[in-house]
């Protein structure tokens, strides 16, 4: 059951830059038996895509989190779309990732501008660096052939391409004709899209989040139901929310990877005054629950917040 909505925080953050086509995270917070906790569906989500993102939080807030298996997790980097000398100097400045995530099949980008950016950054990490490429679907099955043959050469090496092209399909056709491991990204949004991924033989790799997969518990069942290794991966949570991330990342049996959960500095500001970030390129995993003490320099105004819980509300009712 949702809380009364007085105890309820409603935020919105700036981003600090453009992600997702969204400039203005927003989300809910309270405080749950267990810890606090936090629901931020994207809002082009309806009440029934949004339902996971609840039965998480409302999960969360009942129960503890598992107990961890590690006590830190390893961060990737993430480098857009940019020009080498950029990218080389985002890696320098990742503090201390040793994996690098680059954005690659940019529209109106040329496959010789995602070689030059992917050399920068082997160059930036070392040899013993791990680069990974994500094309956010933007190939087909040909294209994505020919330029994962080309990245991997000027990379020296990938570590996985994340989702080639769009369709599971696809990124079955492309697994079966290139070495270098397929990540599923896009294609894993719902509980039931793994299976499918790895049914379908689709790809090594199932980048996973918590949020939309129906919580902490809801993850790691799912990953004992799969051979597919996981990534996870943020929702662009505040550390409240980033928490869930984080103890599935620490419960895993295995984390053979580096996870996309670096993510708070992209807002510009925190629930927290002591933020889940990396060090050393990885994120200690917490003794507690992160406990929001920065609650009025993120609450949304009046109208936000009205429009909120009317959300979480109709987000209930779909529930039940
Ligand atoms: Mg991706």
């Amino acid at each position: 059951m949702l809380p009364d909505p007085a105890g309820m925080v409603v935020y919105a953050i700036p981003m600090r830059t453009r992600f997702r086509g969204i400039t203005v995270r927003e989300g809910a917070l309270w405080q749950g038996e267990a810890g606090w906790v936090e629901c931020s569906p994207f809002l082009d989500y309806d009440a029934r895509q949004s339902a996971p993102w609840l039965r998480s939080a409302l999960a969360a807030a009942a129960e503890p989190f598992p107990e961890p298996v590690r006590g830190s997790i390893p961060v990737n980097c993430t480098v857009p779309a940019v020009g080498p000398a950029r990218a080389a100097e985002i890696v320098a400045a990742s503090g201390g990732c040793r994996t690098a995530k680059v954005k690659v099949a940019e529209p109106g980008q040329s496959l010789r501008e995602d070689c030059d950016r992917v050399a920068a950054v082997r160059d930036a990490l070392g040899p013993d660096g791990r680069v990974r490429i994500d094309a956010n679907a933007g190939w087909d099955v040909d294209t994505a052939v020919d330029a994962i043959g080309a990245i991997d050469a000027a990379a020296g090496g990938l570590e996985y391409v994340e989702q080639p092209c769009a369709s599971v399909d696809d990124l079955a056709s492309v697994r079966r004709r290139v070495s270098v491991p397929i990540a599923a990204d896009e294609s894993i949004r719902r509980a039931e899209d793994p299976l499918l991924v790895q049914q379908r033989q689709a790809a090594d790799v199932a980048v996973v989040k918590v949020q939309p997969l129906g919580g902490v518990r809801a993850t790691l069942q799912l990953a004992e139901r799969l051979t597919l290794p996981l990534v996870v991966s943020s929702a662009l949570e505040t550390s409240v929310g980033l928490a869930m991330s984080v103890a599935v990342a620490a419960a895993l049996p295995e984390l053979p990877y580096a996870c996309g959960i670096n993510t708070v500095r992209l807002l510009t500001e925190d629930a927290c005054a002591d933020p889940l970030v990396a060090t050393d390129g990885a994120i200690a995993v917490p003794w507690g629950r992160p406990v929001p003490d920065r609650i009025a320099r993120i609450t949304a105004d009046e109208e936000t917040r009205a429009r909120w819980i009317a959300r979480l509300q109709a987000i209930e009712a779909v529930l039940t």
